[in-house]
């Protein structure tokens, strides 16, 4: 039996398809490019925009068109939010919501076996426990999926809506599937969640005390956190990952906005203050003469009800004083159910799209100077395996691209270079 696998979305759904994948593998399935033939399809969505939501339903119909046998399997936060609109689309067989993703294998498996009608199945009480994932066919880096959901409900958001309240693989769970990794011979970590800071909400354990269980880990060579809420980016946090650990100068921090009007009206957790502290104390502990500098991504939304011209030049104002190497820009999506959805001040679309011309202007500066500040250093790079056009790239330790001549004795290793 002949299965594919299309993923759309964040690092999270990275881990979990795969994690599906190693599933029907060792079903006995032969999993097969999405563009060849198959007899099963899944496709795991993501509905973070409107944008997404369009962008999986083509998908279906894309697969279904192209494999019109198939049975068609829909996981993921779409399938969460328009279930009803999924499971109405052609060839669709089965559709998981954000709690039955333990299901997908077994359930898939029987409806092939036995033919089963949907119906029937969908009849089963799904389980509310978390679905544990990690990414495997990379030589070099694996996403480690640690904790699920969110309970800030953020005033533009639907994530909370799309993967349920906030709750955590164990401590234990996640050192076993590191080691995993570790056996498969991959050398770096990235550990995933949707507010990963808030790891320990459903088994009372603490994120600091997962990353210093992980960092034991043989095997394992360097970590990076995917994302973390900068009020969750804790003192003991900083200082211990900048105590000689294998935990890398590298932070992406949601900042959305830079301004403390918008923060407040989105329902974020911290202004601008605490936002900065954060900043301005990783950089105290991890940079000194010669040491690399802390490479600091942040996210920021354009367009925010409410933002007026004012506000979007004191928001610019603020990331030039907190100077990050890169801006991951996203014009504000307008999300029906949201609060945010009915607040006045909404923004016009083509002024939207000048201000993320703006910032990513602003990235590209910032992120030029970044290199330069970096000029000269000594860092360590971990080389990737891939041969492009006899060269080979690995990322440093604060996430700077690094790009040399090809050498296959060189791939998944770390090598001391001067940036
Ligand atoms: S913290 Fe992030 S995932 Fe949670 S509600 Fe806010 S924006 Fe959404």
């Amino acid at each position: 039996m002949k299965i594919s696998f299309l993923t759309l979305g964040c690092k999270l759904n990275y881990a979990e398809t795969s994690t599906y994948e190693r599933g029907f593998r060792e079903a006995g399935a032969e999993v097969v490019p999405w563009r060849d033939a198959a007899d099963i399809c899944v496709i795991n969505t993501c509905s973070v925009t409107a944008t997404a939501d369009a962008k999986s339903r083509n998908l279906i119909r894309k697969m279904h068109k192209q494999n019109p046998s198939a049975l068609i399997i829909v996981t993921g936060c779409s399938a969460q939010l328009r279930r009803d609109t999924i499971e109405a689309m052609e060839g669709v067989a089965r559709v998981f919501g954000c709690n039955e993703k333990s299901l997908v294998v077994p359930e898939t498996m029987s409806l092939v076996e036995k033919g089963l009608e949907t119906k029937e199945i969908a009849n089963k009480r799904p389980e509310t426990a978390i679905f544990a994932a990690y990414s495997t066919g990379e030589r070099t880096r694996s996403f480690l999926k640690v904790q699920d959901g969110c309970d800030n409900f953020c005033k533009y958001c639907t994530v909370p809506f799309a993967r349920g309240r906030s709750r955590n693989i164990s401590i234990e769970e996640c050192v076993a599937n590191a080691r995993k990794i570790a056996a498969a011979g991959v050398k770096e970590i990235v550990l995933t969640g949707v507010n990963t800071g808030d790891f320990g909400r459903s088994t009372g354990e603490t994120f600091a005390d997962l990353i210093k269980a992980l960092n034991e880990v043989e095997g394992i060579d360097r970590y990076r956190i995917s994302s973390i809420e900068p009020n969750l980016l804790t003192d003991e946090i900083i200082d211990w990952t900048a105590s000689g650990t294998k935990f890398q100068p590298h932070f992406h921090i949601p900042l959305q906005t830079g301004s403390d009007n918008l923060l407040k009206a989105m329902g974020r957790r911290y202004d601008t203050a605490l936002f900065k502290s954060r900043i301005e104390m990783a950089r105290n502990a991890f940079e000194g003469p010669g040491k690399p500098k802390v490479f600091f991504g942040i996210d920021l939304m354009a367009g925010l009800p409410g933002e007026t011209e004012d506000e979007f030049l004191r928001s610019l104002d603020f990331i030039e004083s907190v100077n990050p190497a890169f801006i991951h820009v996203f014009p504000y999506s307008r999300r029906p159910g949201t609060p945010a959805a009915d607040m006045p001040g909404q923004v016009a679309e083509e002024t939207k799209a000048e201000r993320v011309s703006v910032l990513e202007n602003l990235c590209c500066k910032l992120h030029s100077e970044f290199l330069e500040n970096n000029r000269g250093v000594h860092e360590k790079v971990l080389f990737e395996s891939a041969n492009r056009s006899g060269y080979m790239e690995g990322f440093s330790g604060n996430y700077i691209k690094v790009r040399r001549p090809y050498n296959s004795s060189l791939v998944n290793t770390i090598v001391d270079v001067i940036l």
